[in-house]
């Protein structure tokens, strides 16, 4: 739990001011509590972080050396303090609500998030009333933005104000949602922690070089909701780096989130404007019920979809989106990372339909090692690109790993089973009754 309150949040008693969900709680100070489906890391020290790095790089090094076109994927938990990816997770949350809540205030609550469009004289204007900046400080920073000469604010050029923010003379202000006071939008990092996010960005940078220079895909897992805005974030700035030619790097989205839509649009549309590859594995998502036990105890919002179907929904929404960007761009990638035989299958009839072939190797198919092999290698036999993930570590760390999984094999032949038993009842029940065909 320790790794996961700043030691300057225990200065300033900072965490009662924090957004529940991006809190460290003693229940969950443990992440690796209710996951069954992904493997989670624990912040030692930073010497660990590196040795994480060095695996990760010997992963690198293997895939380029043992098939063309390949993947590696890392776990951005394993490179940094926790902590750190928590608070900037609750930074990014905080800066997009109070976009949201300066939409409501122009009347434009509800609409599609890339809708919204905040008109910047209003905007200005709210943001003098509440006493943040002047209008003329903030005339200022829009100008030192490409927002200069714009008249309206989306939620982009809103995310390019964050970035600039250091271009404003003092601290950037914004109220807090309950108590409806100024806070400042960043806390304090100690100097030590700013030391540490630096190496962690070192890292990221280390791996995107190699995986370039050896011509593998290096994939983002996503993690816990409360770390993945900063995950997904330091993914995307990576993204603007190293995929200006191609699609190196992949970012994950998980469809379980309510927000997954939302996510994945924005993103594509950054890429459309600044002209870089989107990448990305479309995942439902690992951390369903730890999720859900975190969110009912700290007694925030479920951030995941009410019910399965609502989960398959939103996983063909956004691979549906992301199809038509191939379809009509050809500078986006995407893994289907499934086992479902149904997406599977929408993915194949999609692809038909918009006439994605698969030697473009646009979009490919992923699934665990000891998974699905009956979905794996037929689809390797129609000529569609499909890999295997494979689970790499200590003998200890490994083994409750695939006993998981194995646990899950034995779930999925008991469907089977009992699917095959239900069907030979019938036959007989028909048989009997001299209905067979009815
Ligand atoms: C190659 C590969 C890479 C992966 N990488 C990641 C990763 O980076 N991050 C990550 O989080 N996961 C990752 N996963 C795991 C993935 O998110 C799923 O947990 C797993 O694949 C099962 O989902 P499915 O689509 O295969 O099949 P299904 O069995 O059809 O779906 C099960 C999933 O549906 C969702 N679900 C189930 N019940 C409900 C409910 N009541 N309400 C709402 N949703 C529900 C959950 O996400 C559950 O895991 C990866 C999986 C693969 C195959």
């Amino acid at each position: 739990l320790s790794s996961r309150t700043s030691a300057a949040e225990k200065e300033m008693g900072g965490a009662e001011q924090r957004e529940k969900q991006y809190r460290a709680h003693q229940g969950f100070g443990d992440h690796h509590g209710g996951v069954t489906g992904a493997h989670t890391y624990f912040y030692t020290d930073e010497a660990k972080c590196d040795q994480h790095m060095e695996t990760f790089l010997c992963c690198i090094d293997a895939s380029s050396g043992s098939t063309e076109d390949g993947f590696s994927a890392i776990k951005l938990t394993a490179l940094a303090r926790p902590q750190f990816l928590v608070q900037f997770s609750e930074v990014l949350v905080k800066w997009r609500r109070f976009f949201l809540q300066l939409a409501a205030e122009q009347g434009q609550a509800g609409r599609a998030v890339l809708e919204i469009k905040l008109e910047v004289d209003k905007l200005q204007e709210a943001l003098a009333n509440l006493g943040i900046l002047t209008k003329a400080e903030s005339q200022e920073w829009f100008m030192s933005t490409s927002l200069g000469t714009g008249s309206t604010v989306d939620l982009l050029d809103w995310n390019s104000l964050f970035d600039s923010r250091t271009k404003i003379s003092k601290p950037l202000l914004i109220p807090n949602r309950q108590t409806a006071q100024l806070e400042p939008l960043l806390s304090r990092f100690s100097e030590e922690e700013d030391l540490q996010m630096k190496r962690m960005l070192q890292r990221m940078d280390v791996l995107a070089k190699r995986a370039m220079e050896k011509g593998v895909r290096l994939m983002v897992d996503a993690e816990q909701s409360y770390f993945q805005p900063a995950i997904s974030r330091l993914t995307v700035e990576t993204q603007r780096c190293f995929n200006k030619n191609q699609a190196i790097i992949f970012n994950t989205y998980q469809c379980y989130l309510k927000e997954a839509y939302d996510n994945v649009t924005v993103d594509v549309e950054l890429s459309r404007r600044e002209g870089w590859h989107f990448g990305t594995k479309l995942v439902r998502g690992a951390y369903m019920e730890q999720e859900r036990e975190r969110a009912a105890q700290m007694g925030y919002e479920d951030p995941i979809n009410p019910t399965y179907e609502k989960t398959n929904e939103m996983y063909h929404r956004c691979l549906d989106y992301v199809l038509e960007e191939i379809k009509h761009r050809r500078k986006a990638s995407v893994m289907v990372a499934s086992h479902n035989e149904d997406t599977v299958k929408f993915t194949m009839r999609r692809m038909m339909e918009l006439g994605i072939h698969p030697s473009e190797k646009k979009v490919c198919f992923g699934q665990l090692l000891g998974m699905c092999d009956q979905i794996t290698f037929p689809l390797g036999q129609a000529g569609f690109p499909v890999y295997k993930y494979v689970p790499y570590g200590p003998v200890n760390e490994v083994l409750p790993y695939l006993s998981r999984r194995a646990q899950e094999n034995r779930g999925f032949m008991q469907r089977a089973n009992r699917e095959r038993d239900l069907l030979w009842k019938e036959v007989k029940r028909r048989l009997l009754t001299g209905n067979l065909f009815s």
